[in-house]
């Protein structure tokens, strides 16, 4: 297999595979699905997570190369597994000669704070400007059928709901809590919560082989 890769091009954005770690195994996941590949890159850090000077390099490389329009932490895995790393990159990032011309995002799972065991929102102001968090179901039944949280997180709905409208009231640029369709959730109901909390909602599609 090819070389895994740890920033890619994706639409107008460069996109930070920091870990391939989550504590959660959703059943819409797609990084077993589709194998650890994504559009033609390969995904699978064996184990082996860059640094964050690797990526600001690496970052610095592209950005030189073609300006972009968004920096996202995404994965496959959950960044706030690497959450010294998201901070030392964010906050270089927003010393960047192009900054802010572009935004800095992260993608998470909304359990930051429970996998480092304190609020990490007030320290994620300091390095991201977007936040996106999966919420992905109306009840806490349903995300832990769903989401297939690891022993230690079952609890985990309420600290992704608590996380969401925490971020919401911190004054992010933008602040969004997703739903995954088709999976048995009621998107309306999803979209009344997030917008409950605070957030703003977007429908993820499906994907599928
Ligand atoms: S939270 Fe994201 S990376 Fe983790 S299993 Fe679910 S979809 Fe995959």
């Amino acid at each position: 297999m090819s070389e895994p890769t740890v920033v890619y091009r994706f639409k107008n954005g460069l996109y930070i595979n920091l870990t391939n770690r989550c504590p959660n195994l959703c059943k819409f996941c797609i990084k077993t699905k589709w194998h650890m590949r994504f559009e033609g890159y390969n995904l699978d850090l064996e184990g082996k997570e860059p640094s964050a000077s690797k990526v600001l390099s690496l970052l610095n490389e592209e950005m030189r190369a073609a300006p972009v329009k968004e920096v996202v932490f995404c994965g496959y895995g959950e960044p706030t597994m690497r959450l010294d790393a998201v901070l030392a990159i964010g906050r270089a990032l927003k010393k960047h000669p192009q900054y802010p011309s572009f935004k800095i995002r992260l993608n998470t799972n909304g359990l930051g704070d429970l996998i480092n065991g304190r609020d990490i929102v007030p320290e994620l102001k300091t390095a991201v400007d977007v936040v996106c968090v999966s919420l992905n179901a109306e009840n806490e039944a349903l995300w832990r059928e769903l989401l297939r949280p690891a022993p230690g997180y079952e609890q985990g709905y309420c600290a992704v709901k608590e996380f969401i409208g925490k971020c919401a009231r911190a004054g992010f640029d933008q602040v969004t809590a997703s739903c995954v369709q088709n999976t048995g959730a009621d998107e309306r109901a999803v979209r009344a919560l997030a917008e409950e909390l605070g957030a703003e909602f977007n429908g993820r599609e499906y994907l599928d082989d």
